[in-house]
């Protein structure tokens, strides 16, 4: 069976109605700044497109170019434009004396000073040099730390190099197991 040859009707494609501002329109994303990053909640990493204007953050989407997720999101992750535009974000060190029913608000180098503070005299209570049979043990086991899936390959060895090699913590976990 042969092709039929299309007819001059079918094969022309007719103009189609338009209006200049309809031309003018572009994707909301034309002209903004694009960074790389990686998806902040979970272990699995997807990668992310985030786009700016001017230095505002106005889109973030999966970056199809990621082997990972290729494009794709999961729900948490494609909320991740919340992080940056949310009034409800917590943006100051929130602290709860003990005992009390309300929270005030402190400065950041008021809760890193009470941190430091606080593991210091932690430790010297729990630092044991030996152990019963006096085999030196050097460790802190009063002590622990649960990191998250967020943070990175140098900040999980910044931890373990701090805790672990530099205070003699023992319990040195995180939360990620892929
Ligand atoms: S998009 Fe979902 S699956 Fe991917 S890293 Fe984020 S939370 Fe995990």
């Amino acid at each position: 069976m042969s092709a039929s040859k299309p007819s001059a009707k079918t094969s022309t494609r007719q103009p189609q109605p338009f209006s200049p501002q309809s031309l003018a329109k572009g994707s909301r994303l034309q002209g903004a700044s694009l960074t790389h990053s990686v998806c902040p909640y979970c272990a699995v990493g997807c990668g992310l497109n985030i786009y700016s204007k001017r230095g505002e953050v106005i889109d973030v989407e999966g970056n199809p170019e990621s082997p990972i997720n290729e494009g794709t999101l999961c729900p948490k992750g494609a909320n991740v434009f919340q992080l940056v535009h949310n009034p409800h974000r917590v943006k100051t060190v929130m602290y709860r004396a003990p005992y009390s029913d309300h929270w005030e608000t402190k400065s950041l180098d008021w809760a890193l000073d009470r941190i430091a503070e606080r593991i210091k005299s932690a430790r010297e209570k729990g630092f044991a040099a030996e152990d019963a049979d006096g085999n030196r043990l050097n460790a802190v086991r009063n002590i622990g730390t649960l990191g998250g899936a967020v943070l990175d390959n140098e900040e999980n060895y910044l931890i373990k190099k701090l805790f672990g090699a530099g205070l003699g913590v023992v319990s040195i976990e995180n939360q990620a197991r892929i």
